[in-house]
Parts: C-alpha cells; structure tokens; sequence
C-alpha cells in the first residue's frame, strides 16, 4: 500500500495540470492513468508513419495571460511550440455562398462577419461586452459552483461591477441575444452560430447559456486566439509531465482505478487499481477524480449508497455526445488547397463535420503529406445497442460516407487515400475508459454551466472533481482551468491560500 498527501486518477489535461501544481507546492502526488500514455481525449496515436490527434486538436489559452500560458509560468517550464491559427477556421454552410472566415486579426473577423451576416453588428458587440465582463471574472480565479464559504468568498473577490450587469443574463441563451438584437430570423447567422457553438459547448443557439457562449464565439481572435501544436497535441502533455517528472510525482501507468473507498480508521481515501496482472492499493488524504463524474457511479458504490440524493444526482445527469473520428493521411497535392488547418462544413448526411488538417512538415505526416482527421457528434446508444456483426457492418458504412462527403468537399479521388480508420464511441470508451465513449463534458445551457453546474467540491470530504464536466467545461484550456481551481481548493483546505498564479 502507497501513501501520498494527494491522488489523482487520471492523465488527461485536468490530471496532469493538478498534478503539477500541487507538487509544484510541496505536496507528495500519485496519479494513476490507465493507458500506456498520458493526454486523454488530448493525446495521440501512431499508425504507419502518421501521427494522429486523437480528439483535440486546437489549444486555446497559450498566449500570454491565457490559462496554459500562466499554467507553464507557474511551473517554470516552457510552452510547447505552436503556431497562432488564422483563420481558425473556415466555415462553408454549403449553401452557395462564399464560407465564412474566422480570422484572429480582429479588424479582419468584424469586416468578414459584417460581410457575411449584415445587420449582426449589435449582436457581435453584446456578446463582445459580455466576454469582456466574463474574462476579467475568469482570469481572478473565482470557485464555481460555491460548496463553501471559502468557495463564496473567491466568487465574491472575482466579481467586477460588470458581472452584475452580465449576471441578469444568468438564465439566457444565446438566441435570446439574437432576439433582442432583432435577428431572431436570421436563418443564416444562426446556421453558423449552431455548428459553432455545437464544438464548443455541446448545444445550439437555443440552449448554449448566454454568457458561456459569448466567450466561446470570441476565442478566436486577438488578443486570444487558438494555436495549432507542433508535433502533435501529446507535446502539451509531454511538456506537464516534465514538471511531474522535476518535482516527484509518482505517476503510475496501466493502471486502471476499479474502486474508491474511505477508510474510517485512517481517516483517508482508498484507491484500488489493477494493472494486468496484479491489484494494487493506494492511500491519500485527497483525491481528485479526472475521469467523467459517471464513472464515480461505477467506482464510488459504497459510499454513494449513503448519500442518495447525490447519487441521483450524477445518475441524472444528461446525456454527453459520443464522437465519431475519421483519421487519414494523404499527399498534399492530392486535397484542394485551403488556407486554414481548420474547416467545417454543413453534410446534408451528418449535418457537419468539423476537419483538421494538419501543417506540411508539422511532425504529423512525412514531407508533402498531411493528415486530415474529421469529426461527427454521434449518439452513444446508436453504436452500443448493437452486435458485433452489425456493429462492424455499420463503421464500415460510416467510413464510407464520412470519405464520400469529404471526397467531395476538399476534390479528393477515392484512390487517393493513403491511410483511413474510424473510431467510434467504443474506441473512445476503451481509450478514454469515458462511459460509453461520451466526450466533452456537460452541455453548456443555463440549467448546467457555472453556478448551476456540478461542483469540483463534493458532499465527500477530501473527495474532489475535475475535468471537461467541471467549471468551467470542455477544452484544454477549460480543463486546465478546472484543475487549477481544484489545486487551490485543496491548498486552502490545508492553509494555502497563497498559491501565486
Ligand atoms: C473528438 C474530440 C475533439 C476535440 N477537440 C478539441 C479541440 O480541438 N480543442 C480542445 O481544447 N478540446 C477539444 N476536445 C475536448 C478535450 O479534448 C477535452 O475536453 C479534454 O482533453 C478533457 O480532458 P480531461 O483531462 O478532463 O479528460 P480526459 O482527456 O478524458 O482524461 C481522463 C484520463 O483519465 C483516465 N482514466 C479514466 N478512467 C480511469 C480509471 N478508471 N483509472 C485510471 N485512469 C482512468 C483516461 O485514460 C484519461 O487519460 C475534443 C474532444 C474530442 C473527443
């Protein structure tokens, strides 16, 4: 049995940015993951002589100010190398008009976005107004949602008067700043604003909250911006785990966590977890938990079964989207030129697909290659429901299709592909150990993002959440976000509170 003042269970972002920061503050860590590699939905894999990203693929947060950049600070590490990405992306609704650029210079993306949607100045300035309030509230490190009177008063320091202005938008969406902008009509705005919004917070116009959405549609431009890793996305991790490796972190691989239990006697929580061939068993005092609060339904039986309504809390909560991820590669000269590594585009079959492609000569693809990796929301149940036959019959077909849509959007010839697999949310389920293959945490609608969403503090003392379901959601960057609130939760549990980032 191991003892440390802190476990972590898993090697995603959330885990391994915990992880840095609270032994970069003195205190003994052990993180568990069960893969042979760290990273999560943010690692990659290799096949042949390709390097594929598995799920993310952009990083937000690496200029300076941002949440990886002052993360890296903090630990005295450097960046991992990346280029600003402008545009973002290229947005093609397909319906004969030219697609819409997301540019990072910002007086670029206001003459595009007046270009292409007229009349939509005032709806861009509110949300505008709106991040403005939002990031200042963010960048103060406040605790969301309050477990505590030291959570309140951190909610409390955060606050700017803005905030009371933003906070009557507390319940709204961002139709209902569409609405009042008087552009509750415009079919087009709207189509581009769902597919957007749809890859940040899991909902459309109707239902992403107000204030979440405001900040996501303005990621992409000065003075933010979102970067594309060279190499591949597992440098953001490699460069964390450089800082675990200086300060001690006993990181544990191939381990998977079956069961947490609190021992009376020790006052401490549990942690079981086997590898292939032997159990083990490790102590801490706390224990932050990375992967999808589902899981705890899973690994925590025992002491949820005292604490029902908590229970049913995490047993009702929504659905997430499963994704369904096409990887390939080809030779450059072989895919329409495009001058973003980021395009979406509306398929009358799949509604639309989010594609990455990678940088000629990035470390992803040899020399005048590039991988393209493209990516569908998919309902879970669709692929679990089946056997093995029809599963198999059904991932062919959507490979099939998935190549036919890009084939013709990007003129590529069928024989060109140089390499092509599907993952399905039982790919990811088996990467990620995620229920199900559910990716991206909670969807962002007023009755769950922020204030109403689920705490990193829970009704179990010393037992902590973080992570894509946590405050405040998806992404590297949200998650890093997550995690380092959870650090300072701890440390102020312990008499820290001078944590300085
Ligand atoms: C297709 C797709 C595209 C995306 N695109 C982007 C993007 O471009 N930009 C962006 O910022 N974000 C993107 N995201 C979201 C982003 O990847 C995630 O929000 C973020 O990486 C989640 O980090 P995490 O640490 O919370 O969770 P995870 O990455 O899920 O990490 C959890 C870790 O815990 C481990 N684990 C789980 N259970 C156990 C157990 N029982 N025992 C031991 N270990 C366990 C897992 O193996 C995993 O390593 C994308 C996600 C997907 C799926």
């Amino acid at each position: 049995m191991r003892k440390s003042q802190v476990i972590v269970v898993g090697a995603g972002i959330a885990g391994l940015t915990s992880a840095a920061i609270l032994s970069k503050q003195g205190l003994t860590v052990t993180l568990i993951e069960s893969h042979t590699q760290s990273g999560g939905c943010a690692g990659t894999f290799k096949r042949k002589n390709y390097i594929f990203d598995v799920g993310a693929t952009q990083v937000a947060g690496l200029e300076k100010g941002g949440i990886h950049s002052r993360i890296f600070d903090f630990l005295g590490i450097p960046s991992p190398e990346a280029t600003i990405l402008d545009p973002a992306c290229i947005v093609d609704l397909n319906d004969g008009s030219k697609p819409i650029s997301i540019w990072y210079e910002k007086s670029k993306w206001i003459a595009e976005r007046e270009m292409q949607f007229p009349g939509s100045r005032r709806f861009w300035n509110l949300c505008t107004l709106i991040h403005q309030s939002n990031w200042i509230f963010a960048s103060n490190n406040p605790v969301l949602p309050i477990g505590n009177f030291w959570d309140l008063s951190q909610l409390l320091k955060s606050l700017v008067p803005s905030n009371l202005l933003t906070g009557i938008l507390l319940k709204s969406t961002i139709f209902d700043l569409l609405r009042i902008c008087g552009l509750s009509k415009n079919e087009r705005l709207i189509k581009f604003l769902n597919l957007q919004l749809k890859l940040y917070s899991q909902e459309d116009v109707f239902n992403t909250a107000a204030l979440y959405g405001s900040t996501v549609l303005q990621m992409c431009q000065q003075p933010h911006g979102l970067w594309h890793l060279k190499k591949s996305m597992q440098s953001l991790s490699e460069a964390l785990e450089s800082s675990l490796i200086k300060t001690g972190v006993n990181i544990i691989f191939e381990q998977k966590v079956n069961s947490i239990n609190f021992d009376d006697h020790n006052m401490c929580w549990k942690v079981f977890a086997k590898s292939k061939k032997n159990s083990f068993v490790y102590k801490g005092k706390d224990l932050i938990y990375t992967a999808p609060p589902q899981s705890l339904l899973q690994h925590l039986k025992e002491p949820l079964n005292r604490k029902k309504s908590y229970k049913n809390r995490l047993t009702n909560l929504p659905d997430p989207s499963g994704a369904l991820v096409f990887y390939s590669a080809l030779k450059k000269e072989h895919i329409k030129k495009i001058s973003s590594n980021h395009y979406q585009f509306v398929s009358p079959e799949f509604g639309s697909l989010f594609v990455s492609i990678s940088e000629d000569g990035d470390g992803r693809a040899p020399k005048g290659e590039v991988t393209l990796i493209a990516s569908i929301f998919t309902k879970t149940k669709d692929w679990f429901s089946l056997d093995k036959e029809n599963y198999l019959q059904r991932k062919k077909d959507f490979l099939k299709k998935i190549s036919l849509e890009l084939e013709r959007q990007f003129d590529i010839a069928s024989e060109n592909w140089l390499h092509r697999e599907l993952a399905t949310p039982l790919g990811f389920e088996k990467w990620t150990n995620r229920p199900n293959g559910i990716v991206g945490g909670l969807g962002q609608n007023p009755d769950l993002f922020g204030l109403f969403g689920l705490s990193s503090r829970t009704p179990f003392q010393g037992l902590w959440l973080c992570g894509d379901s946590i405050y405040p959601g998806e992404g590297t960057a949200g998650v890093s976000q997550s995690a380092l609130m959870v650090s300072r939760q701890i440390l102020a549990s312990k008499g820290i509170n001078n944590l300085n980032l």
